[in-house]
């Protein structure tokens, strides 16, 4: 059976600290789904179609990883994806007692999904979507942590 993962996040922008989870999470797996989890109700700086284009061409050389979005419950979305595993990169204790909860949770839903952590390179430890979008926002330049392909589409 195929070893697949799905590695669920915002991406509001996607950072080099999300890039690094999914380049070390490549051995370990067949296949990883890089998914959006979308929330209608939620404002997010990059529009959703965005988001989808630039993973997509970041990823675009990668035979492994395959781009979606979804709505509603990420173990619903990993049983579509006939996926067994969730990636969750931690930065810090906070993300890991926030993770854990979540993971838990994923684990005891109906279809529950096992959650793998992958801890973050401390070269990126302190890489966030939201503090590239703050810097975006008063036009500072983000070229060091975000992948070449969103520096020269924003910047
Ligand atoms: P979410 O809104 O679901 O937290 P994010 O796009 O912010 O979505 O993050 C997706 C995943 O990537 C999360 O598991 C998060 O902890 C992880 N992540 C974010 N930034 C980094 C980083 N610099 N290094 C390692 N993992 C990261």
């Amino acid at each position: 059976m195929k070893r697949i993962a799905v590695f669920p996040g915002s991406f509001d922008p996607i950072t080099i600290g999300h890039l690094d989870i999914v380049k070390r999470s490549l051995p370990l797996f067949d296949e990883i789904v890089v998914a959006i989890g979308n929330n209608s109700a939620k404002k997010y700086f990059f529009p959703l179609a965005k988001r989808l284009e630039l993973l997509k061409n970041i990823f675009k050389e990668e035979e492994q990883v395959s781009i979606n979005a979804y709505e509603g419950l990420t173990v619903d979305f990993c049983k579509s994806e006939n996926a067994q595993f969730i990636i969750r990169g931690l930065r810090s204790s906070t993300d890991f007692e926030y993770e854990k909860t979540i993971a838990l949770f994923n684990k005891e839903l109906k279809g529950g999904v096992e959650t793998i952590f992958m801890a973050s390179s401390p070269q990126y430890s302190h890489i966030s979507s939201t503090v590239v979008r703050e810097i975006l926002k008063y036009g500072g330049d983000v070229s060091s942590f975000v992948p070449k392909e969103i520096a020269t589409i924003v910047v």
